[in-house]
């Protein structure tokens, strides 16, 4: 099958996935939340991002990465030369936000990941950025840790993957900030290598 023939189906696919996600409630978080939160970005996106799971802001208004961290990752982002309209798709590890904000349960991940699953094998992308140590924990498996593999290649659903720091712990503490640029840094050439060698940023 050629790629213009496949690209229309794939589209359709996630549409019907979306409607599926939205009406899922197969854990408990789905008695607490106000949005179950799909993702956002290019349906065809070739770099995908995965965080750990909607907070306050994005349970409100439905939408990924929209309080203080997702306008820090819309900064880097920027700074790469990167739109979430064009380049990546985001989404998290739980659609529902958890309540508190704690860290999703093995068994609450393990109940929603297919979801997630199923995005990436949809959207097919050949490089995904896993956000902080809950993405790469659940992504990668347990042994993995942020402060040790962030910065790194792995192999994670069979695709190029990078683990850097979440940037919320980034506000906590902006001394990550210089570390996570690098790792970006290495996200963008990677892209130039594979899919636009012309990929104009400022800064990088
Ligand atoms: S967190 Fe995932 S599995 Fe749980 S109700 Fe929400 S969409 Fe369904």
């Amino acid at each position: 099958m050629n790629g213009l023939l496949f690209e229309p189906e794939r589209e359709g696919d996630l549409k019907v996935l979306k409607e599926k996600i939205l009406a899922c409630r197969q854990c408990e978080l789905s008695q607490t939340r106000n949005h179950v939160i799909f993702g956002e970005g290019n349906y065809k996106a070739p770099l995908m991002i995965i965080g750990e799971a909607p907070g306050r802001d994005e349970d409100i208004q439905g939408r990924p990465f929209v309080g203080k961290s997702g306008q820090l990752l819309d900064k880097i982002l920027e700074a790469c030369g990167f739109t979430r309209q064009q380049h990546v798709f985001i989404s998290n590890i739980v659609k529902c936000r958890p309540p508190d904000n704690r860290v999703p349960s093995p068994a609450e991940a393990s109940i929603c990941m297919p979801w997630l699953i199923n995005q990436i094998e949809l959207i097919n992308p050949g490089l995904m950025i896993l956000l902080g140590s809950t993405a790469l924990k659940y992504m990668a498996g347990p042994d993995y840790k942020i402060t040790r593999d962030r910065g790194k290649w792995i192999s994670c659903q069979g695709r190029l993957t990078m683990p850097v720091y979440h940037p919320a712990a980034l506000l906590r503490d902006p001394s990550l900030k210089r570390d996570t640029w690098e790792d970006f840094k290495k996200i963008v050439w990677k892209y130039r290598e594979m899919y636009d060698s012309q990929h104009y940023s400022a800064h990088v």
